[in-house]
């Protein structure tokens, strides 16, 4: 099976050619470039895709896709929001993904980030550096006894609390449509709404995925429903705040603090080094220019545990669609 890895930075190369079995038939053409409707072409003579995060598949490039030959679309990701999996079906296209790779190390991630804004260890790291000891304007808080809020209590949500109910002894509360039986187990209680949540958190963090329903789900009349002086983080996916809301609640002094993991546009800039070039959209680089904003790149899930069950996932998946034509983790338009 020959697989058209579009987005692949030097680890995915790394650890998928490390987990491939010798003889597994698998033949990879690895794709600096995102799939657009510019790269899509590349695929040409390939059986499958592997796609992440911030690659389109929408119609338009799944119908060319089709008449190319292509049969399968392997995520390398848990979300599958960047893919038109109606058309996909439509097109007899089977759309694969990694269900959980490393729940763990967003979770862990999720954490670092708080205490890195509560701490305000990014900070330090580049005063010390400078040879400048000083301890002003690096007063911190801390989390012990504090209310957070998470939305979203699927494998990520309840693993950050656990680490911030049973290692700081925070209060966690959760809201949740769905919300999980085993959540007493990792020290979260839920909040019959979402708004008594808001109302009620010193920190939110972001644990849904990327729907219809949820976009946008951090909006001007939600974060006026949260405390003022609340602190903010989204490891999920940033379509899940309005990012101009965000920008308006920063400026009025709303949000004491956010640590952004995603951003809504961020297929522009993540994953890429733009440090030699000016950054063209405007609500970004506002975002960046916060003192008070803590941004990564997307970086979350980026361990080597991680990437080891996304490879092993990923070969299990297009090998089972070669072999019974279908995956146990196959995405299913609905
Ligand atoms: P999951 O499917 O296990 O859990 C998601 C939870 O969100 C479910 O319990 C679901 O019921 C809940 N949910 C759905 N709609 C909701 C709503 N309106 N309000 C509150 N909760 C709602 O997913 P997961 O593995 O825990 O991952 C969560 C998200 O983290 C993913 O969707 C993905 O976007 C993101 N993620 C980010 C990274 C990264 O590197 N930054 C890595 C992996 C996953």
């Amino acid at each position: 099976m020959k697989v058209a890895v579009f987005g692949t930075r030097r680890y995915d190369v790394d650890s998928l050619e490390k987990a491939t079995p010798k003889g597994s038939g698998l033949e990879y053409t690895f794709i600096e470039a995102l799939l657009d409707h510019t790269t899509v072409v590349l695929a040409k003579d390939h059986d499958a895709i592997c796609l992440f995060v911030n690659d389109t598949c929408d119609k338009a490039i799944l119908e060319t896709l089709h008449e190319l030959g292509v049969k399968y679309v392997a995520l390398r990701c848990a979300g599958f929001n960047n893919v038109d999996l109606s058309a996909a079906s439509k097109l007899n296209i089977h759309v694969v993904r990694v269900p959980a790779y490393s729940p763990e190390a967003v979770a862990e991630f999720a954490v670092g980030m708080i205490m890195t804004i509560v701490r305000k260890y990014h900070k330090a790291y580049n005063r010390v550096r400078e040879g400048n000891f000083l301890l002003d304007g690096l007063v911190g808080i801390n989390l012990n006894g504090k209310t957070v809020g998470l939305i979203g209590t699927g494998k990520i949500g309840l693993l950050t609390g656990r680490i911030l109910a049973h290692g700081f002894r925070c209060k966690v509360i959760a809201y949740d449509p769905y919300p999980s039986k085993v959540a007493d187990e990792y020290g979260v209680t839920y909040v019959n709404t979402l708004d008594d949540l808001l109302e009620r958190s010193d920190i939110i963090s972001l644990h849904c995925p990327l729907t219809e329903s949820t976009k946008y789900i951090i909006n001007d009349d939600s974060l006026s429903k949260m405390k003022r002086g609340v602190i903010l983080i989204n490891t999920s996916r940033g379509g899940l705040i309005d990012t101009y809301a965000l920008i308006r609640a920063l400026k009025s002094g709303h949000l004491k603090a956010v640590g952004l993991d995603v951003y809504e546009k961020e297929s522009n800039y993540f994953f890429a080094d733009s440090s030699a070039k000016v950054i063209s959209d405007d609500t970004f680089a506002r975002l960046l220019s916060f003192y008070n904003v803590f941004m990564t790149g997307h970086q979350a899930f980026l361990t080597e545990e991680a990437l080891e069950n996304i490879s092993d996932t990923t070969i299990q998946n297009l090998l089972d669609l070669e072999s019974k034509g279908t995956s146990e983790n196959i995405v299913v338009h609905q």
